[in-house]
């Protein structure tokens, strides 16, 4: 006997937007071979995380029917575009609408996103999204998402979905793990066994994303209670997303979401519970990470390399376009050896270099990187031999040594480096150098600090307060007040 039919339409919606940054993230951003996706493709895009844990989960269960909507995935940019256009937005999000009009009902939907896109012209875009769903799919149905905890979220979007799981740690290690439980909560709920009642909580904080590793107090007491909260509530879920503050958007700053089987009271107290939690860690939450300026921290790499402590990572946090060179102006400036650069991007180089045929052994004299905004600062000229020059991961790469066993690595688009073996398409063991500089906020301590690899970790920012600083109130902010937010006024806490 095969159960009665499930059916669920699985969407995709995501982007982590920097708003301070100039270039848009336009329709064509989402377009490249891949994206946008739907069917099967789509719910085989992503096997190793949010998507992957749904796909794996749901289809445990019998008679469920996975319908996978035309989604785009995340942008060619990656986290490294501004402001998504509202033309963007309304292609996808209207394409999506459409298509889940012209189906067969549906008994769930599943939304993958992220939190943190920022629209113009759309205050709340993964809210309004769900409310466009639920008019389409009617108040029977059931709407579950997945989030990153850096969503900016506030009531909103519970009001028009009945359930969301958002990852815990940061490094993002659990959105498979989210993926599994959005999926069985999801086909519980259509089964009647499940009945969503959820609490939402703003606490009134607003933190720098540098700040929030989970690998050590204060960041990970409160994963370490939400999970505690978790194991002695049957069917409770909690999430606590940290904020993305550089999206200037109204629902910035730290949020508490629980969500229980029927039960609004418990829901509430434990919203409650976590809100107060973080509320009374305000100052260590946000004085627990120690953040150099540029020429201090490669000073500081310079002594530890003289004691010994290496491999040292230099992590300029703040670097939001991936363009920046104050750091290698700096390495270059304080004559550091044996040090690996990665990356620098720089689209209109590496793509002269692509045209021009480069290759290992050629000789390389030019100026790389800056100038894409006053944060990235100016080019920097680099004399050198070309080691490498490779097309991978849908970027052209271009490692070049210079000085005294330094390597460069420049890329077409942001990347994050976060685990020492990342780099063997470009035949480098990055473990072998003495310092690496690189691009990463806390991604990084996955493959450098929670595995103890690095015996030195210095995060740097420049002395001015560009778009990814830690000095929040050096933004440009439209959306937000910052005086309604630790540490920048005194807020009281939410009754
Ligand atoms: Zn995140």
């Amino acid at each position: 006997m095969s159960s009665p039919s499930i059916r669920i339409a699985v969407l995709h919606f995501s982007h982590e937007t920097v708003t301070f940054l100039r270039n848009d993230t336009t329709i064509d951003d989402f377009i490249y071979p891949g994206s946008p996706a739907r069917g099967e493709e789509l719910l085989q895009f992503d096997p190793k995380s949010y998507m992957g844990g749904f796909v794996k989960m749901a289809r445990e269960f019998d008679g469920v029917e996975l319908v996978g909507i035309e989604s785009p995935w995340w942008p060619k940019t990656s986290i490294g575009s501004g402001w998504v256009t509202n033309e963007a937005y309304e292609a996808f999000a209207g394409r999506m609408i459409a298509e889940l009009e012209d189906s067969d009902p549906f008994h769930g939907v599943y939304l993958s996103l992220h939190g943190a896109m920022a629209v113009r012209g759309v205050a709340r875009p993964e809210a309004e999204l769900a409310r466009r769903v639920r008019e389409v799919v009617g108040r029977t149905a059931f709407i579950a998402a997945t989030f990153d905890l850096h969503g900016n979220e506030d009531e909103e979007f519970l009001k028009h979905a009945d359930m969301a799981f958002a990852v815990k740690y940061f490094p993002h290690y659990d959105g498979y793990l989210q993926g599994e439980r959005a999926a069985r909560t999801l086909v519980r709920a259509i089964r009647g066994d499940y009945k969503p009642a959820s609490a939402t909580v703003k606490v009134p904080i607003i933190s720098p994303t540098v700040l929030q590793w989970t690998g050590a107090s204060p960041w990970m007491d409160l994963v370490q209670r939400a999970l505690t909260w978790e194991a002695r509530e049957p069917d409770l879920y909690v999430n606590v997303f940290f904020g993305f503050p550089f999206a200037d958007v109204p629902d910035v700053g730290m949020t508490i979401q629980t969500l229980t089987n029927g039960n609004a009271e418990l829901a509430s107290d434990v919203a409650r519970d976590m809100a107060a939690t973080a509320w009374r860690q305000r100052e260590a939450l946000l004085n627990s990470t120690r953040v150099h300026s540029i020429s201090e921290g490669v000073a500081l790499a310079k002594q530890a390399v003289q004691r010994g402590e290496t491999p040292v990572v230099l992590a300029d946090h703040s670097d939001r376009s991936g363009s920046a060179t104050w750091l290698l102006k700096e390495i270059i400036a304080q004559d550091l050896s044996n040090t690996l650069i990665a990356t620098i991007t720089d689209a209109v180089t590496t793509a002269r270099l692509k045209a021009e045929g480069a290759k290992a052994g050629d000789a390389f004299d030019m100026e790389v990187g800056g100038l894409v905004d006053e944060s990235a600062g100016t080019p920097v000229r680099v004399q050198g031999t070309i080691l490498k020059a490779v097309e991978a991961y849908g970027q052209f790469w271009v490692s070049i040594r210079f000085g005294r066993d330094n390597v460069l690595i420049l890329s077409t688009y942001l990347v994050q480096i976060m685990e020492p073996f990342s780099l063997l398409h470009m035949d480098l063991d990055i473990g072998a150098f003495q310092v690496m500089a690189i691009k990463s906020r806390v991604h990084f301590r996955r493959g450098f600090h929670d595995n103890g690899f690095a015996r030195t970790i210095l995060l740097v920012e420049p002395p001015e307060p560009f778009l990814g600083t830690v000095r929040l109130d050096g933004l440009p902010y439209e959306n937000v007040d910052l005086k309604r937010f630790y540490p920048y006024g005194n807020p009281a806490f939410p009754k």
